[in-house]
């Protein structure tokens, strides 16, 4: 898979193409990336990029011109990719999207603003897809076009070590992932969890499961609300709900009682 970065910053793209997952995969064929710089394509003396905004306010705008020119050298490098500004305008990024854009496999042509943002007019005659990578305002596209890179490369086959890994990651599934632990089992007087020293395959997916599940129903409900859960999940949520009222039954919490003289 091919990305192609247009930008006017493209020297922060090398540490990304070369470090890591992403590195290796690079190293192997997988994935492929360049950035343009979008200066190259401005005319005059001091390669402009940006004006002021049509109808006043605070910043400057990318012009359409040198965005156009350089998405022609972009599409005449990789014929039939996928145009995607990031903007967040776009539709918010996930997991999903990520799987949906690293199964396609489709190349990719990046479009990183700066400044107050792009001419619609350049937006409209090319763009097909705009993402946002969260509901804040950073300063340039550049992070955004890595963190979507990131998360497709690492999807992509042979881009893991292990492709189970990405199976069981966090919001594969509608869940996120359960708690990791390494060695040392003693770490400054706490114990990792018993079970996943047992090697004990079945217990060890069990006690992950059901640790997944509390994780999502304490951080993120709203995951767990969209999935369909199986008998066996259920019942693991069930036994969450019986260890806590077993706690609660064995020492009421104190602070709540309202009465005179209460907790
Ligand atoms: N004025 C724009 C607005 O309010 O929507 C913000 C422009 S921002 C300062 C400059 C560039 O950063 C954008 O053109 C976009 O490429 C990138 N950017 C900023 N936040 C982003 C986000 N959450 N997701 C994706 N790209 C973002």
């Amino acid at each position: 898979m091919n990305f192609l970065a247009l930008t006017l910053f493209p020297e922060l793209f090398g540490p990304f193409w070369e470090t890591g997952i992403v590195g290796r995969a690079v190293e192997n064929g997988i994935i492929r990336g360049w950035a343009i710089d979008i200066r190259d394509f401005a005319g005059g003396r001091h390669r402009v990029v940006d004006d002021r905004p049509y109808g006043g306010g605070c910043g400057m705008v990318m012009q359409p011109g040198p965005l156009d020119k350089a998405l022609a050298e972009a599409k005449s490098r990789l014929p039939g990719a996928a145009i995607v500004l990031l903007t967040p305008r776009g539709r918010p990024f996930s997991q999903q999207m990520a799987e949906v854009l690293a199964g396609t496999a489709r190349d990719l042509i990046l479009i990183c603003g700066r400044y107050e943002g792009i001419d619609q007019r350049v937006i409209d005659r090319h763009v097909e897809l705009e993402i946002s990578i969260g509901d804040y305002v950073l300063t340039g596209g550049e992070l955004a076009a890595m963190v979507v890179m990131d998360a497709v490369t690492r999807l992509l086959p042979g881009a893991l070590g292990n492709q189970a890994s990405a199976a069981s990651d966090s919001f594969s599934q509608e869940l996120l992932e359960h708690a990791q632990y390494t060695r040392p089992s003693n770490w400054q007087g706490e114990e990792v969890p018993q079970v996943l020293l047992s090697g004990h395959h079945r217990q060890i997916e069990t006690w992950r499961k059901s640790h997944a599940l509390a994780t999502t129903l304490l951080k993120r409900p709203d995951l767990l609300r969209k999935r369909n859960l199986d008998r066996q999940e259920i019942r693991l949520l069930e036994d969450w709900r019986l260890e806590i009222e077993r706690i609660l039954d064995a020492q009421p919490l104190r602070g709540l009682d309202p009465s005179p003289g209460g907790g």
